[in-house]
């Protein structure tokens, strides 16, 4: 099975990806010598440290490091992506990406597509992420190896084999799964409209945003010299926090801690911002700060950039703590923001922005014929299908005819349908995040001329009618569906997502149409994730032998260095302000709100096409500091006893004593249950002091957000029920 055995010598064979040489390291071990010694192969990227103790390697975002013993094997991307190996036995081999052990037993193995067999080459096993829209491609491997250790006589002939989860979807048409969804359990499917069911195409609509909101500020009195702005699509990311006080654009990580400020386009230095924010830190007070939450938020955070930068810079205006003076006249950060506000919101409902876009559908708009497809299918299922958007009637009708505008129906030999005809109910007007509170009034729309008919809709809702407005609390009702029952697809993280998992439950699905490019980058620019890892491997190096007696004070400003060095390489790559998701190794806020409230999250819902309606999605585990970084099969070393002997045996005696009681009792009552005593037991029960509460016997943990009442309660089992409102527990943000 393996291709190398030798008793002093093992073979560590790692294949990458597709497109890169297979790397082989050959670690040679004699006997009394240290346990580890590196031949290095001319790869390009490898990286083994001359150190006799210590091998990496480093290759397209793999990075394998093999200590002494206990020896320990780190792979692929990011800090929970590791292997550990024990006197010289490969037990565990974990990859974030893969998020699941590959093996865990005393080898490790070829993950081939069909079988283990020979070691042939790893290019057949192995796909990279595909843009092909049709034809979901073989599992992406990023491991290949073959490796005998010089223990393997101690190590069974047929040792047990846990299969590796193989992701079977390219990457760019995958659905990432934060809490787990059982799709045969959702009985309807909403969806948002605006960049869900219709992704506008960038940066050709942000720029005509931009241009749009740089019109109104001049008609509103900005100088003219600001038309001269151009959208700079590298600059802005989702998420930012705008402060209002001091003009700055804020990237910040889940707690309000900064991780980029930059104002104008001058990127402050750190302690600048610790003068600013004491710190480095911010509270998300809505009276300072504004979230740059959606993709229309992206033309103003370039154009907020732009005139902060402006003002700041211009010759006429002199800098003053809040904004910028003329003479007598101040311009607060926060009157800027404002105009821009007004201007934005102007431009969305009063402006030219509708107009122009169904005016050159085709520029600013994507077209995909996989949509009706992908709904029809969704129907097929079983489940019903609905629309809720906060866009008007008629701009929703023309955004919708022109997405369904094929000669066909869902499939090419069906005739043509009304997109209307695709959904079970159609609401506009919705204005969300209004709708999961209060809500508004729900009117029916005449869909001939667009205008709302007269009086209040009281229900039912029905099938082919569009509504305008209304709450969810009435909408669910009408459609007779519990929370757990709908997964709304919207790409709002506020308005779309949060609000409807903490407000009513619902399951949900976050479109982040930035996911491809992110992905690209996670594996194109890979090696820098794997620089940052060998620097952190490199820190620990230079504190290994130190502990509290140490006198010695290791230097390492050159490694920290190195390490902010990597993480900006790390942050430009995405762009200006860096990935949505991360800066360096910490994550961000919107990071933060994906994990919490999107249940899943893609980068289209055209990915739905790929999997079946009957398919559950499983939530990869996610590992905490202590999980990640200590090994399942690391010896447990008790810590040294803080009592005297004699009190330690005492009370390990008493506890000793103490089981033997109770197992004694357990025993007994057992027999007594046997023997047809239950009457007596009963009674006897209710005068127990009950030492320990007893191990549940049966499942009664929820672990996952994907079960199903109708299979957790069989009849005539008492059901464990879970609280009805279980996102509903933190209402505090
Ligand atoms: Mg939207």
């Amino acid at each position: 099975m393996h291709a190398y055995k030798h008793t002093h010598k093992y073979v560590l064979k790692m294949a990458i990806f597709d497109n890169l040489p297979t790397l082989f390291m050959k670690l040679h071990r004699k006997p009394h010598t240290l346990p580890f010694k590196a031949a290095r192969t001319t790869t390009t990227g490898i990286n083994i440290p001359n150190n006799n103790n210590t091998v990496t390697i480093a290759q397209n975002g793999v990075i394998a490091t093999a200590f002494q013993k206990p020896a320990i094997l780190r792979l692929n991307q990011s800090r929970s992506n590791w292997a550990n190996c024990r006197n010289s036995s490969c037990r565990r081999i974990y990859t974030g990406e893969h998020g699941h052990w590959l093996h865990s037993t005393g080898r490790v193995e070829r993950a081939a597509k069909s079988n283990n067999t020979g070691n042939r080459n790893s290019n057949e096993n192995l796909s990279k992420m595909s843009g092909d829209a049709t034809t979901p491609s073989s599992p992406k491997e990023v491991y290949d190896m073959a490796y005998q250790s010089d223990m393997s006589d101690s190590a069974p002939t047929t040792p047990v084999q846990q299969a590796p989860k193989k992701y079977y979807r390219a990457a760019a048409h995958r659905v990432f799964v934060n809490r787990s969804l059982h799709l045969e359990n959702i009985k309807y499917y909403g969806f948002d409209m605006d960049y869900t069911l219709a992704e506008y195409n960038s940066p050709q609509y942000e720029q005509l945003g931009f241009n749009l909101v740089k019109e109104r500020l001049v008609s509103m009195g900005y100088p003219k010299e600001i038309l001269q702005f151009e959208y700079d699509p590298t600059f802005p990311v989702r998420g930012l926090w705008f402060d209002t006080l001091y003009g700055n654009l804020l990237k910040v990580d889940a707690y309000g801690n900064i991780l980029v400020c930059v104002h104008g386009f001058e990127f402050i230095k750190h302690h600048q911002v610790y003068e600013l924010y004491p710190n480095k830190f911010l509270k998300l007070d809505e009276s300072r700060v504004y979230v740059l939450n959606t993709l229309f938020n992206l033309p103003e955070t370039y154009l907020l950039a732009c005139l902060v930068d402006f003002f700041t810079n211009s010759s006429e205006f002199v800098r003053v703590e809040r904004g910028i003076k003329a003479g007598d006249f101040l311009f607060t950060y926060k009157s800027i923001f404002q105009d821009v506000r007004r201007a934005v919101d102007w431009v969305h409902s009063d402006g030219d922005l509708k107009r122009r876009t169904t005016q050159n559908m085709a520029h600013y708009v994507k077209k995909d014929k996989r949509l009706p497809t992908v709904l029809s299918r969704i129907r097929e299922s079983g489940a019903k299908l609905f629309m809720l958007t906060n866009s008007d009637y008629t701009y929703t009708n023309e955004i919708m005819t022109y997405l369904f505008e094929f000669p066909h129906g869902a499939n090419p030999d069906e005739p043509h349908r009304d997109w209307k005809t695709y959904f079970d109910v159609i609401v506009v007007d919705a204005r969300k995040p209004l709708f999961f509170d209060e809500g508004t009034v729900l009117r029916q729309v005449d869909t001939k001329t667009g205008a709302l008919k007269i009086g209040t809709h009281i229900g039912p809702l029905q099938p082919g009618q569009v509504y305008s407005g209304g709450s969810c609390e009435l909408f669910t009702k009408f459609i007779n569906a519990k929370g757990k029952d709908v997964l709304y697809v919207g790409d709002h993280i506020f308005g779309d997502i949060l609000k409807s998992k903490k407000i009513r439950g619902w399951r949900t699905f976050l479109i982040v149409p930035e996911l491809v490019r992110e992905l690209h980058v996670w594996t194109d620019e890979c090696q820098l994730f794997a620089e940052l890892q060998n620097l952190d491997i490199k820190l620990g190096d230079l504190y290994r032998d130190l502990d509290s007696s140490a006198k010695f004070k290791p230097d390492i400003s050159q490694l920290r260095n190195c390490i902010r060095d990597v993480t900006h390489k790390m942050d430009m790559s995405y762009g200006m302000m860096g990935s949505l998701f991360r800066s360096g190794s910490r994550q961000t806020f919107f990071s933060s709100q994906v994990v919490r409230y999107a249940d899943v999250y893609a980068a289209t819902l055209l990915n739905l096409i790929y999997y079946p309606f009957s398919y559950m999605f499983r939530a990869p585990s996610m590992l905490l500091p202590h999980e990640s970084t200590v090994a399942h099969d690391q010896a447990h070393q008790p810590p040294p006893p803080h009592l005297p002997p004699a009190t330690t045996a005492t009370v390990r005696g008493a506890i000793s004593s103490s089981e033997e009681i109770l197992a004694t009792t357990l025993a007994k009552e057992a027999k007594e249950a046997k023997d047809g005593k239950e009457g007596k037991d009963l009674h006897r029960a209710s005068s127990i002091v009950h030492t320990r509460p007893s191990t549940p016997t049966v499942v009664t943990h929820t672990h996952d957000e994907d079960y199903s009442e109708e299979e957790e309660a069989p009849a005539g089992k008492e059901q464990v029920k879970k609280p009805a409102a279980e996102e509903k527990r933190d209402t505090s943000d």
